[in-house]
């Protein structure tokens, strides 16, 4: 289960973030991540549960938004959103693409108590 690792990997910057903002109890995060991580919500959230056990995050929820796939097609000169993970560009079937987006996390917001 690699979302533990993906929490784990956010926490710090969490504690950080609910530092800089003073914030003594955690209401509510925004988290995004592409699509690429593959993560399943409820395991993330699972994950979320524990690791805030104890912590100002403790009971606070957490909300997950999905960041697409995003390709540039070097052929073509275009940018295309991935369907089915199918990764060549949908026009001219080149597979000479880059991947533009999906493989973030990020911290998007953070909500609580001063
Ligand atoms: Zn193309």
């Amino acid at each position: 289960m690699h979302e533990f690792s993906i929490i784990e990997g956010l926490f710090e910057s969490l504690l950080n973030a609910a530092k800089e903002n003073r914030l003594i109890k955690v209401n509510k995060i925004t988290i995004q991540i592409g699509e690429l991580r593959q993560v399943v919500p409820e395991f993330l959230e699972f994950a979320f549960k524990k690791i805030a056990e104890n912590t100002v995050f403790s009971g606070a929820e957490l909300i997950i938004e999905k960041i697409t796939v995003q390709i540039y097609c070097k052929t073509c000169d275009k940018k295309f959103i991935v369907k089915d993970n199918i990764y060549a560009c949908p026009k001219c079937n080149s597979v000479a693409i880059d991947i533009l987006t999906g493989k973030e996390i990020i911290l998007k917001t953070i909500e609580g108590e001063k």
